[in-house]
């Protein structure tokens, strides 16, 4: 009901969002998250969906699952090699890599590293960053949203009213 509160909220209210995911598929991918943090280790995921008007989420992609060996360092490191399985399954699904997410143990800034290395370097992407080990707040107000605008350099979403990340119910003809 708060998801659908929050929806015609913005409906009347705000403008519709950039990236929309159901409820379902965001709170199963932050708890998975988690658990493959174990407060011990930053984990993360492609996010899977399909770009048109708005990008829809409709998968998580753990980033262990693709490169078993992504999270032994502490912080995230995908052997590239490791990737034609993303692509492959992406070819078959029709869908497309429309975001990425990932937890920091604390806050939910931006690193040196993540800046310097968007995962898919390709203007208006979404860079999502879940703070706490994705213990604590996995929502818009309280997570970091970040837009590539190319070049190395990113907006800083993570503040706004109207985060362009809305999780929950969204009408298709809008
Ligand atoms: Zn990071």
């Amino acid at each position: 009901m708060a998801s659908l509160i929050s929806t015609l909220a913005r409906f009347v209210i705000g403008g519709p969002p950039d990236i929309i995911c159901p409820v379902d598929v965001w709170d199963k991918g932050m708890a998975e998250l988690a658990r493959r943090s174990n407060r011990q280790r930053e984990s993360g995921a492609f996010l899977l969906g399909t770009k048109k008007k708005v990008r829809r989420i409709h998968e998580f992609v753990f980033y262990d699952d693709v490169d078993p060996d992504a999270l032994s360092t502490g912080i995230v490191v995908i052997d590239g090699r490791r990737l034609g399985w993303l692509w492959e399954h992406c070819r078959r699904t029709g869908l497309e890599v429309v975001a990425d997410v990932h937890v920091h143990p604390r806050g939910f800034g931006q690193s040196r590293s993540d800046q310097a290395n968007p995962v898919i370097a390709e203007v208006g992407h979404k860079a999502i960053i879940i703070p706490d080990f994705a213990t604590g707040s996995t929502s818009p107000g309280g997570i970091g949203v970040y837009e590539y605008l190319g070049a190395r350099r990113w907006r800083d979403d993570s503040r706004l009213q109207h985060s362009p990340l809305h999780i929950g119910w969204w009408p298709t003809w809008r």
